[in-house]
């Protein structure tokens, strides 16, 4: 069993509410959601980070985000649009280790991030 709790929700060892899934991909709500719409997209298969794509990255993050963009809008944030991150590591803010899209909307975000 995987000690990464992405790849555990993968392999449906935890439960989630899933948006998507196809071969490479999955997108589920987030479980402490910062927005009324927040849900991630991540790949099946374990990559630690955006720094560790490594090869095929650039069209495997070409898919995570055309499947965030086209997600987000069937979540109805179309008209006023949505934030996209990519957290990495401590200073990003990341706590999961398995790389993953955030997708926020349907409230305005501030900005810059504290
Ligand atoms: P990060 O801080 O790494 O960018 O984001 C990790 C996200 O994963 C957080 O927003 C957190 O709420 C979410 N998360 C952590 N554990 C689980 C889980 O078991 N299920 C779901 N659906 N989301 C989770
Ligand atoms: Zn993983």
């Amino acid at each position: 069993m995987s000690d990464c709790i992405f790849c555990r929700i993968v392999e449906g060892e935890i439960p989630s509410r899933k948006l998507f899934e196809d071969e490479d991909i999955l997108a589920f709500h987030d479980a402490a959601p910062q927005a009324p719409v927040h849900f991630l997209v991540i790949p099946k298969k374990h990559i630690p980070n955006i720094m560790e794509l490594g090869d095929g990255g650039a069209a495997l993050l070409g898919r995570l985000l055309d499947t965030a963009q086209k997600l987000a809008a069937g979540q109805g944030c179309s008209e006023k649009g949505a934030r996209f991150v990519i957290n990495c590591k401590s200073d990003g803010g990341q706590t999961v280790d398995h790389l993953h899209v955030h997708v926020l909307g349907g409230r305005p975000l501030a900005w810059p991030p504290g």
